[in-house]
């Protein structure tokens, strides 16, 4: 990489954030990080049967007890990875959890627009490496900046994406290699 400073935001597991974090230990004395998987379909209505901005969170069902899961409607579900049952199909909890009745009510007369399946982080706080280093910063999802009581995910890789443009323009000037401060972007996430 020829940049004097680096922002890596791969998203979770990112091949170069792992070799990153393995070469330089940033992971050294933290929790190992957990992940889930997530499944989600946007749906299109003539007319909405949710009122804008209502929300929906459940837990439980397909889920069995040893594993951890969750005009236009977001549905999805996510199941944590570290599920025991290795016969469990993230897609196929998915298509259950469409057919409960209160969901299948919600989407009758609807069409799917769009759809996908993505991990996310789940490890917390004391999962997340260290993410400033010489001429590097780590973001978002690879950096595993989430706060799961709050589920604040993507504000974090938002806010730590645009911050990190700053962090890294200050410290090219004052160093070599460039030491982008994780306190500059303010990007290390608190649990509020
Ligand atoms: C089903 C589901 C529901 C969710 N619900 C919520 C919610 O309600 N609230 C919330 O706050 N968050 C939620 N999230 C989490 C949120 O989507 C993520 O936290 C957010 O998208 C992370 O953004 P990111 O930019 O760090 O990573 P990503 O969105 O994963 O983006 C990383 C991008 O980098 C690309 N990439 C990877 N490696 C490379 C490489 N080597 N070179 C170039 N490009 C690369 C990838 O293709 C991808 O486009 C949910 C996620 C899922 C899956």
């Amino acid at each position: 990489m020829l940049g004097k400073a680096t922002a890596f935001c791969e998203g979770t597991r990112g091949p170069c954030t792992k070799q990153l974090v393995k070469k330089l230990g940033l992971d050294d004395g933290k929790n190992p990080q957990a992940y889930a998987t997530g499944v989600k379909e946007v749906w299109e209505f003539e007319k909405s049967p949710l009122a804008e901005g209502h929300i929906i969170h459940t837990m439980g069902y397909p889920t069995d007890s040893k594993t951890f899961g969750s005009n236009q409607l977001a549905v999805g579900v996510i199941t944590g990875l570290d599920y025991p049952d290795p016969t469990i199909d993230p897609h196929l909890q998915f298509c259950k959890f469409k057919q409960h009745p209160l969901i299948a009510n919600l989407l009758k007369g609807g069409k799917v627009v769009s759809y996908g399946a993505k991990t996310n982080p789940e490890g917390g706080y004391y999962s997340i490496p260290r993410i400033s280093m010489d001429g590097a910063l780590i973001c978002g999802d690879s950096a595993g900046m989430v706060a799961m009581p709050k589920l604040k995910v993507v504000h974090y890789a938002i806010k730590s994406g645009t911050r990190t443009p700053r962090s890294c323009w200050t410290s090219i000037p004052t160093a070599s290699p460039p030491r982008p401060s994780s306190t500059t972007t303010k990007a290390r996430p608190s649990t509020s």
